[in-house]
């Protein structure tokens, strides 16, 4: 076969353009059939004196309809809003969903973590709206419509039933934010009422966080709120080995957005020190998501080997520092490659 099929690349900044290239590599190493079409956002775009999310990176995503971006920061304090949520917003990307899996190889305290994050992606407290109602008195707006409730609810049974997942839980806080997220599990409620096939459950956030660093394997997918979704992605990348081996998905009706769970790291960038799996990671989630959608089996062939060239080689101690091994970025990425190429 000698199509491919063309996809869009943001490196993005910080420790992004490291692990980008070290994804790509991988990815060729591998026969992915794709062509790539790189863009910029974020502080790439403004060296470049654009706009941070310029209308041509949203244009091309709108074309490809799929992209892989690596992390992009929104400037501090200059009036710029976050790159991530205005690209989730133009391309209505309302279900980021977050694979966190205990890695053979990986040691922590668990070795039976096997949960699916899903984090509405469009509304409550990333509404961006905040004022200052008097002087020393400021006001940040949580937002939710029953759209978007229901639709993330609808789009968070339909994943837990397709994928054969075990059941679904919320994680709440309707006991202090009766409107909003109690809207939030009256649609849950009310979705789950027409799937009664799929355990269901719903948990206040706060004891939900305590029951989940005892003991993971009572969850299985979990679907959030925006913020929720942020703070328990992290916490729960805590459980497998941290933000180095987390991947993610930002799924709109038509486009969708592969990217690591984890920021532009700056403390880390340029010293060829990143863990490029949590990208890698996704680059897979995005070639399953091609192979599934378009019935690419090239596609699957490919994430197939990356898969099992990167489970082989933490197996064997081969990994990056945050892992507790001792290889760079450059080292990780040429042994992924070598096994690929063994295989
Ligand atoms: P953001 O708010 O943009 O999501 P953050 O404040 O959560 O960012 P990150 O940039 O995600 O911060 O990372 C937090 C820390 O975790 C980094 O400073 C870095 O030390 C570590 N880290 C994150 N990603 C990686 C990675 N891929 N490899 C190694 N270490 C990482």
């Amino acid at each position: 076969m000698n199509t491919t099929r063309d996809v869009v690349a943001i490196p993005g900044d910080g420790i992004g353009p490291e692990v980008m290239d070290a994804t790509r590599q991988v990815l060729d190493a591998a026969g992915a059939p794709l062509t790539w079409h790189e863009h910029q956002a974020g502080v790439a775009a403004l060296a470049n004196g654009d706009p941070v999310l310029p209308d041509r990176t949203v244009d091309a995503i709108r074309e490809c309809r799929v992209a892989l971006k690596g992390p992009c920061t929104t400037p501090v304090g200059k009036g710029f809003s976050s790159v991530n949520v205005q690209l989730r917003k133009a391309l209505d990307l309302y279900a980021a969903v977050r694979p966190v899996r205990s890695l053979a190889g990986v040691k922590t305290r668990f070795d039976n973590v096997d949960l699916v994050i899903i984090r509405e992606n469009t509304e409550g407290l990333y509404s961006g709206v905040e004022n200052v109602v008097t002087p020393g008195t400021v006001m940040s707006m949580k937002v939710a419509t029953e759209r978007a409730c229901e639709r993330i609810s609808a789009w968070a049974f339909d994943y837990t039933r397709k994928r054969n997942r075990k059941g679904l839980t919320v994680f709440h806080k309707a006991n202090i934010m009766k409107l909003t997220d109690g809207l939030f599990i009256r649609k849950s409620a009310e979705v789950a009422a027409e799937n009664p096939d799929i355990p269901y459950n719903e948990v206040i956030i706060d004891a939900g966080c305590m029951r989940m660093v005892q003991d993971p394997s009572q969850f299985d997918v979990l679907l959030l709120e925006n913020l929720y979704g942020d703070v328990v992605s992290d916490l729960c990348a805590g459980l497998v080995g941290g933000l180095g081996v987390v991947p993610g998905a930002n799924i709109g009706e038509r486009e969708a957005v592969f990217e690591a769970v984890h920021g532009s790291a700056p403390d880390i960038a340029g010293k060829d020190i990143a863990n490029p799996l949590a990208l890698i990671m996704s680059s897979v989630m995005m070639l399953n998501y091609l192979a599934d959608q378009e019935g690419l089996d090239a596609m699957r062939t490919a994430a197939d080997r990356i898969k099992q060239a990167y489970n082989a080689c933490l197996e064997s101690g081969k990994k990056t520092r945050d892992l507790g091994g001792m290889l760079s970025t450059t080292e990780f990425t040429a042994a992924l490659i070598d096994t690929i190429t063994a295989a």
